[in-house]
């Protein structure tokens, strides 16, 4: 008998603290199917005092941290390691307390519990009586990691995604075009839910869709709003004039980019404003964390400000905060960092301080747009797995594109070979110099790439130039570094 009483106490805390959570988290869900104001979607979370945003985080960790504790295997193995116990987690005060957790452990739990790991706080049978959608990870390290969402989970993303777009200036009226496919990757389905909220017209565009006929519809159905890699914007772009169209001359108002860091490097966003005579904002998130949107651009930092845009963290969904690469121990405001989120949209997985490897700079300093939600100054940077070590200088591609792309004789396109000689790496920058610049200019132009790279990024390289049009362009995420090292 005092067996069966333990399981059934046991049991009933388990789905006391599941209700706790699902009700803290639909408490600060304001303005859940439209916006409160013709600026703000939920006013009171986007413009309160900076205290206030600790408190609604304080309440929303403390119950999550019971949670995890309770129902998610991974996590309770994992605290307990740490000598942790739900009474020690009560505010923001004590996040530094709770250990980070790496991409590493996650890929060593699925291994050994396949298919989905021990981190959820959901069992089989939640599952089943609440219905879920699958993603799949796409970062560059190890195996693609499936992330799988209720349906609750899916109206809270779509609630966040749908203020990041007001707060980006979408609005009724606007008809949005996808360039990213519907695939096993979160990007376009995460967009899809919220516009429908909004009644934002829209078409799913993405490949397997030829990039003709995606002009052809640009031309007939005149959309509004854009959505893709950056690399691919400007492609698109650059096959319209070959057609001779000119992009400026389309509907196209604003382009949001994601994916890829292109939308946070100056050079970068400024080509794309110029080929389509459009706004440029830039959208971050993650398929492990929440998926719905870590930091995005308001319409005030969409223009041209003659420097890289800053994003707002969502911070009502989450904490971030910014750490040192080795010692993992937090930075101070303007330090910059790997960026450890903490995640509070979801049932089935809050996060508590995931490790994202995106390197960037945190700041409360005033936005324009009059949020208080702190900054991602001048957004992310890329990820550590990205960064490249040539003899003793660490730099991330991204450095690299910023140059590149402020040199005005180049295309778009570019590529980054790594070979290794005598143990060293070696490092090649393909570049594919504008078809008008005649070849007796190479030298010079060689000359000139070589010393902007040495100035701006500290790096001596080689470079080679290829016929305009001959790297092969993706339609999605675009392979920028070819690795040929042994
Ligand atoms: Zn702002």
């Amino acid at each position: 008998l005092l067996l069966v009483i333990k399981i059934s106490r046991g049991h009933d805390m388990a789905s006391d603290i599941r209700k706790l959570w699902a009700d803290v988290r639909k408490k600060w869900m304001l303005n859940p199917d439209k916006p409160g104001s013709p600026k703000y979607w939920s006013p009171e979370l986007e413009t309160c005092p900076r205290d206030k945003i600790k408190e609604i985080q304080s309440e929303k960790l403390e119950v999550a941290f019971r949670y995890l504790y309770e129902c998610s295997p991974f996590y309770r193995e994992k605290y307990k390691r740490a000598k942790l116990s739900p009474s020690d987690i009560k505010s923001v005060d004590d996040l530094h307390k709770i250990p980070i957790t790496s991409k590493k452990e996650w890929r060593e739990d699925l291994e050994k519990n396949p298919p989905w790991g021990t981190f959820s706080c959901i069992d089989e049978d939640i599952w089943k009586e609440r219905g879920w959608i699958v993603w799949l990870t796409s970062g560059t390290t190890g195996k693609p990691t499936p992330i799988r969402y209720t349906q609750e989970d899916r109206k809270m993303q779509q609630w966040f995604i749908a203020r990041q777009y007001w707060m980006s200036g979408v609005r009724p009226g606007d008809f949005l075009m996808f360039c990213v496919p519907f695939t096993t990757h979160v990007f376009a389905w995460d967009h899809y839910v919220p516009l429908q909220t909004m009644g934002i017209p829209m078409i799913a565009a993405g490949p397997p869709i030829p990039t003709e006929a995606r002009i052809d519809m640009i031309k007939r159905l005149n959309p509004t709003v854009m959505l893709g890699t950056p690399s691919y914007m400007l492609y698109l772009g650059e096959i319209m004039k070959n057609m001779g169209l000119d992009p400026r001359d389309t509907s196209v108002r604003a382009i949001f980019v994601a994916g890829e860091p292109g939308g946070s490097i100056l050079s970068t966003k400024r080509r794309i404003m110029d080929l389509w005579g459009a706004k440029v904002g830039d959208l971050f998130g993650c398929t492990e964390v929440g998926g719905a949107g870590i930091a995005t651009i308001c319409e005030e930092e969409l223009e041209d400000l003659g420097r890289p845009s800053n994003l707002h963290f969502n911070e009502d969904g989450g904490i971030p905060e910014v750490v040192d690469p080795e010692t993992l121990e937090p930075l101070p405001e303007g330090k910059e960092g790997q960026l450890v989120w903490t995640d509070f949209s979801s049932e089935s997985m809050p996060i508590p301080r995931f490790n994202l490897g995106d390197f960037t700079v945190i700041s409360s300093e005033f936005c324009a747009c009059g949020r208080t939600s702190r900054l991602s100054v001048g957004g992310l940077r890329g990820r550590t797995e990205d960064m490249i070590n040539i003899r003793g200088v660490t730099v991330f591609p991204s450095a690299i594109e910023q140059s590149l792309r402020e040199i005005p004789e180049l295309g778009d396109e570019y590529q980054i070979v790594l070979t290794e000689k005598m143990g060293l790496t070696e490092m090649t920058i393909e570049v594919e110099p504008k078809p008008e610049i005649p070849e007796e200019d190479y030298p010079s132009l060689e000359k000139k790439i070589v010393e902007k790279l040495k100035v701006d990024c500290q790096i001596r390289t080689s470079i080679s130039f290829l016929p305009y049009g001959s790297i092969p362009k993706a339609e999605f995420k675009a392979k920028r570094i070819k690795d040929l090292r042994g």
